[in-house]
């Protein structure tokens, strides 16, 4: 295995009370490059000293942070994307190094994600309070909205600078202070991103950046009593135990987990436009995505135009290393995900399940899986009912309204839907109808800075970007006053 040029990765280290540490014996951990295998740097964990340092830094901050005004936090998160969109070519890079997504897909990832901060810096500005008319003369009654305290934030390997920034610009703009552990696989862009929080004039113990063991981090904050707040971004398995634990110890959470993403196309939908559409969302980031189309229902009289057009498309989708500019897809993140494909493909084609394209590993070096498309899964295969998170997308055919979505409705998750119609009655009734806490009509249109994000039924609690947006991060505080 190689290692590349040590000063061309992002240095990696932990970030507590404004403070880089990596060395010093702190266990640490390989970080490689999903294309190769070759290994980018040494990511120190936190020891349990460090975790407490963190968590005393945030409690500490929490004390003048809390009383800072909306236009001064603001002014820091507006510095941050302005800092994002200077810097993304660069912090992209290295994600696409330690992640696998193309390089574009990396760098707009970093440009998109400086929207949220603005919008953060620009909503804090309306937590408002309201005052309440007494029943008698003389009594003052008021509602103000104050930040919860310190938040324990766990965030992904599929978006890293995305879905930390969203939990950040969140915490601090509600007036909290965060400790965050972010992907150990993909860490450069998380590490990124406290640097910029820093240099934008971020006062230290605001924020704290932690690496580790996920289950023994997450559990050691979890149980802290200076943690008033979970957010997690992850899998359902993983969700259902952290809001268990913290539940145990009365903390409130946001838990943004996995979907299995319905897709419906009417027969009377631009049946060519969809398919494009959907193998571009499709196969963006390799299928890594928790949104991304995965379950598609297509009207038999609208099967094969939809079929045709969908795998012409999925056959000019080029594989490779993700700093290749010529690449559309990339590896997968890890090699547990080219398993868990495989996995996916046997039990669909041992369920009745025709593989029309990929369905294989590619090469021998790196993480490839072949964008792949399945005909004929039966609804009781896996891939039908498991989140399959990766390039596999099984196509089945539906006749009736009320058949296709209860077969969407069918399974616990509820994050995203996406139905293609040329009818608005048919496009209000199936919005109407999907358990779902997102859906998009006739186009995409999901993850907006202004836009609430986040499902329903197992797919998560609470909701992140819009107006929503700090409600996880806020509590209500009532005081009736008699003078
Ligand atoms: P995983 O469940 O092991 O890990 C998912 C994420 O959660 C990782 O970032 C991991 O570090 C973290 N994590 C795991 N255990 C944790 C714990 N006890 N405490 C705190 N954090 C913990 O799965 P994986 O193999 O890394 O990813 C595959 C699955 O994860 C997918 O099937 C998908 O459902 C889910 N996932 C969802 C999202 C999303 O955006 N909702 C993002 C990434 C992964």
């Amino acid at each position: 295995m190689s290692v590349i040029d040590a000063g061309s990765y992002e240095k990696l280290a932990l970030f507590i009370d404004g403070q880089w540490l990596s060395g010093e014996g702190r266990r640490e951990q390989e970080v490689t490059d999903p294309a190769d295998g070759s290994v980018l740097g040494m990511l120190p964990h936190a020891t349990q000293r460090d975790l407490e340092a963190a968590l005393a830094a945030a409690q500490r901050a929490f004390g003048e942070w809390r009383h800072t005004s909306p236009l001064e936090r603001g002014k820091i998160l507006r510095r941050v994307a302005e800092l994002a969109r200077e810097r993304a070519e660069a912090i992209g890079r290295n994600m696409t190094l330690d992640q696998g997504k193309p390089l574009a897909e990396a760098v707009s990832e970093v440009r998109a994600s400086a929207d949220h901060a603005e919008w953060h810096a620009e909503e804090c500005r309306r937590i408002y309070g309201r005052l309440i008319p007494p029943r008698v003369p003389g009594v003052r009654q008021s509602v103000t909205r104050e930040p919860v305290g310190v938040v324990a934030a766990f965030t992904p390997w599929n978006f890293p600078f995305n879905q930390a920034i969203r939990k950040i610009a969140a915490a601090l703009g509600a007036g909290c202070t965060i400790v965050l552990k972010g992907p150990e696989d993909s860490p450069s862009a998380v590490i990124a991103l406290a640097r910029l929080f820093d240099e934008a004039g971020c006062p230290p113990g605001c924020v704290n950046l932690v690496w580790g063991i996920p289950a023994e981090i997450s559990d050691f904050l979890v149980r802290s009593t200076i943690v008033r707040k979970i957010s997690f971004t992850g899998s359902i398995a993983v969700g259902k135990q952290l809001a268990a634990l913290a539940g145990a110890h009365m903390k409130r959470v946001t838990m943004e987990l996995g979907g299995h993403t319905p897709v419906i196309v009417f027969s009377d939908a631009d049946v060519e436009s969809a398919a494009r559409l959907l193998v571009q969302q499709k196969f963006r980031n390799a299928g890594q995505v928790c949104v991304a189309p995965t379950r598609f229902y297509i009207h038999e009289q609208a099967y094969d135009r939809f079929m045709a057009t969908f795998l012409e498309e999925v056959e000019r989708i080029k594989v490779g290393n993700g700093l290749d500019p010529t690449t559309r897809m990339g590896p997968l993140a890890h090699e547990r995900r080219v398993s868990s494909m495989l996995s996916f493909v046997d039990d669909a084609v041992s369920a009745g399940a025709r593989v029309e394209c990929g369905g294989e590993r590619i090469g021998s070096t790196g993480s490839f899986f072949a964008p792949t498309v399945v005909s004929g899964v039966a609804d009781s295969a896996q891939l039908m009912k498991v989140e399959p998170f990766g390039p596999i997308a099984p196509i089945a055919r539906f006749s009736e309204f009320e058949d296709v979505t209860a077969r969407a409705n069918g399974l616990p998750y509820g994050l995203a839907a996406a139905v293609f119609t040329g009818s608005a009655a048919t496009a209000q009734a199936a919005a109407a109808s999907i358990e779902s806490g997102m859906v998009t009509v006739n186009h995409w249109g999901l993850g907006l800075a202004e836009t609430p994000f986040g499902g329903v039924k197992e797919s998560g609690v609470g909701s992140e970007g819009g107006a929503e947006t700090f409600d996880g991060y806020l509590v209500t505080k009532f005081v009736t006053e008699l003078h």
